[in-house]
Parts: C-alpha cells; sequence; structure tokens
C-alpha cells in the first residue's frame, strides 16, 4: 500500500513524518502548482469548490508517482466538505485512477470507525500505545509549525530586506520535517527566533513607524495554503503588514482529531462566544469562527481585515453577508478576496496594496495624533 493525502500548505510537514513513523509507505504529492490546479480542475464540476480541484490534481500527480491509496479527512457539518471523500473516489475511478480512499472521519462521527480506519492504514504489528504518541507527537510538530509561521508573519515587516525573511522560513521547515524528539522542534523554533531577532529592524526609532496589522479570516484551506491563496499572507508581510490568522492547523488537529481534549495553538473556541451576537449556530466549515475572529480582531485594535475563500464556498458566503454589520460596529475596513482558479496575482496585488495604502494612512494619521497629544501633555506638564 502506497499512501497519499492531500496538500494542504505545510500540512506535509507533520503528515509525512507521522505517517512514516508508523511505518507506512507515503508518497507526498508535488507542491500545488498551476498543473494541479489544471489537472484536478478537469475532472471536477466546475462550481466544485477550490480545494476538491486542487486535491484531485494532488491524487492524479500523486499517482504518476505510484500511490494506490489516500488517506483524507472527513466532516460531519453543513458543508459539502464531508462528501469530498466519496465525491473524489468516484470521480478518480471514472477517470480510470484506481485508488483505495480511506476517510478519517472525525471521532464524533464514530469513534470506532476512526480506529478501524487508522487500523486499516497502519496495519495490524504497530501497538495502539505507539499510535497514540506518534498522533501527539505529530500534533505537537503541528504547533511548532504554527510558531515558526508566526515568527516569519511578524519578521516579513520587519526585515530591510523581505526575501531574507522567506530563506529563514524555508530553512526553519527542513529540521521540523525530520524532528523525531520534541527537543528538536524547540531548537528548531527557538534557532528561528534568534535568526530573525538578529535582522529585525527597530520600530519606533529612526522614524521606523510599527507595521499596520491585518487580521486574515476565512476558509481553512484558502487561509493555510499559499498557492490557493496566491500567497496573500507572504504579499501582505512584503508591504510591510504584520499579518495575523485566525485559523492554525494545530487548532484544527486539536478540534477535529482530538476533539476539544487538547487545547491547540491560537484556539478558535472564543470565536464561537464572540460571533453569538452575529451568528448564532453552526453553518458548516468555519463561518462561525470567520465572524468571531474578525470581532476579536476589531477588539485588539488590528488596522483592517481581509476575508478571504473559495468561490462557492457556502460557509464563507454567510459569513460575507454578515461581516458588514461587523464592519460597521467597528469601524474596521474589511477586504474580501473571492479565490478559484482563474485567480491572478497581479490582480490580488493589486487590490492587496490599494488596501494596505488605505490603512497605512489612518495608522500614520492615528499614530501623529496619538505623539502630538503626548507632546502637548508634557508641554502642560512642565
Ligand atoms: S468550507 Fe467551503 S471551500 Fe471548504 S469544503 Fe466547505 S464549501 Fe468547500
Amino acid at each position: 500500500m502506497k499512501v497519499t493525502f492531500p496538500h494542504m500548505g505545510n500540512l506535509w510537514v507533520v503528515v509525512q513524518s507521522l505517517f512514516e513513523s508508523l511505518g507506512m509507505d507515503v508518497v507526498v504529492p508535488p507542491e500545488n502548482s498551476k498543473r494541479t490546479l489544471a489537472l484536478g480542475a478537469k475532472l471536477s464540476p466546475e462550481s466544485a469548490c477550490l480545494p476538491l480541484k486542487l486535491n484531485l490534481g494532488n491524487f492524479i500527480e500523486a499517482a504518476e508517482r505510484g500511490a494506490d491509496t489516500i488517506a483524507i479527512t472527513g466532516g460531519i457539518g453543513p458543508c459539502r466538505f464531508g462528501y469530498y471523500g466519496e465525491i473524489e473516489r468516484q470521480i478518480l475511478h471514472e477517470a480510470g485512477y484506481p485508488y483505495d480512499v480511506v476517510i478519517l472521519e472525525p471521532p464524533d462521527g464514530s469513534f470506532w470507525g476512526l480506529l478501524q480506519r487508522i487500523r486499516y492504514l497502519v496495519g495490524r504489528k504497530v501497538s495502539w500505545y505507539k499510535i497514540l504518541n506518534e498522533f501527539l507527537f505529530s500534533y505537537r510538530k503541528a504547533v511548532a509549525v504554527d510558531q515558526v509561521e508566526d515568527v516569519i508573519h511578524r519578521a516579513r515587516p520587519r526585515f530591510a530586506n523581505p526575501i531574507e525573511a522567506e530563506r529563514l522560513y524555508q530553512e526553519a521547515k527542513i529540521p521540523l520535517a525530520g524532528a523525531t524528539m520534541n527537543t528538536e522542534l524547540k531548537a528548531a523554533v527557538t534557532r528561528l527566533e534568534e535568526g530573525v531577532r538578529e535582522k529585525e529592524l527597530q520600530t519606533g526609532k529612526d522614524g521606523i513607524r510599527e507595521p499596520v496589522r491585518v487580521g486574515v479570516v476565512g476558509e481553512i484551506y484558502t487561509l493555510l495554503d499559499p498557492f490557493s491563496s496566491v500567497d496573500v499572507e507572504q504579499q501582505l508581510g512584503h508591504l510591510g503588514v504584520h499579518v495575523a490568522r485566525s485559523i492554525y492547523l494545530s487548532g484544527w488537529v486539536a478540534e477535529h482529531l482530538f476533539h476539544g481534549l487538547i487545547e491547540g495553538y491560537r484556539s478558535m473556541s472564543p470565536y464561537r462566544k464572540l460571533a453569538e451576537p452575529y451568528l448564532p449556530h453552526l453553518v458548516g466549515g468555519h463561518g462561525r469562527e470567520s465572524i468571531g475572529a474578525s470581532v476579536q480582531f476589531a477588539e485588539q485594535g488590528f488596522d483592517g481585515l481581509i476575508h478571504l475563500f473559495p468561490l462557492t464556498c457556502m460557509p464563507e458566503i454567510t459569513a460575507a453577508s454578515i461581516l458588514p454589520r461587523v464592519q460597521k460596529n467597528y469601524g474596521i475596513p474589511i477586504l474580501r478576496l473571492v479565490m478559484d482558479e482563474h485567480s491572478g496575482r497581479a490582480g490580488v496585488q493589486t487590490r492587496l496594496e490599494a488596501f494596505v495604502d488605505l490603512l497605512e494612512r489612518a495608522s500614520a494619521l492615528k499614530q501623529d495624533e496619538v505623539r502630538k497629544k503626548d507632546i502637548s501633555f508634557r508641554l502642560t506638564a512642565k
């Protein structure tokens, strides 16, 4: 059995080593690319959301490398994700890719069913003790990946040359992918933090202003996968923006696979309470979390928000109809970016540049006002 899985940003860093540690033969599909998307889009219904098209492209490219089994997570909420595994199986079989598809439903579907499928993938020889330990270690690896991403979000707008930040980012992922011990995870994050500290410009000195802060909310796949968002986070960082994201990989794993038994990095649980006045019930995906996270970012004084999701994503379309109320209540600008296979880098870049320009003017005015007030207070106090 040669097992593959869908690409979603840095997910491979965690999943490849998890599967290998359990003795599985793994085929990591090539990173998402135009070819991946073209292959997947050719087989997909036109109105299918972008992640389904990319997943199909991943599986075709993995089949070219010998994969015969797909491991994919399932869902039980009111969104199409719950049908993905089965739809993908049918599409691939009809197109001549006879994959065995193993759908790992979250434990609230059927805990026993989840265990049986894990056993099927792993084989009889590996003990449950080892399986549990490897899953827990992978979770810790996901936390380390999230920490690395956060350090890079902070670094990009504070580096004289943001390309340097990208180099540090790529270098940090290599030891994380190969790590087999907690100490190695910690060392990789610490090394990156030190590298960043050495190169960071000192804001507040020499006329260097604090970067504007933008919260990015929306559908999980588009948030975590740079190819499908046309590198929105990186583009913002290079425009001098400190980005914060509403959803992190380990937060999703903690909620869906460990069923909230462990607290995820930047947990999503506060979002539901914050969303309640606007959207008190589940709409599938992370629609409700997008509202709650937007409220949280606004209350934390962020300068703007970006709402990012794939075309035809039902939960986020619901959120998009409610977010103007958050925008009005908190006076925070929100830019909506809807992605599909026709989204181009140049178009997104132009919109980001205009948005950041607007935020920077407002932020500079605010910072000057605070400075003026401070000076006049000091003068009257003398
Ligand atoms: S959350 Fe949106 S993009 Fe993701 S599977 Fe559901 S409908 Fe598709």
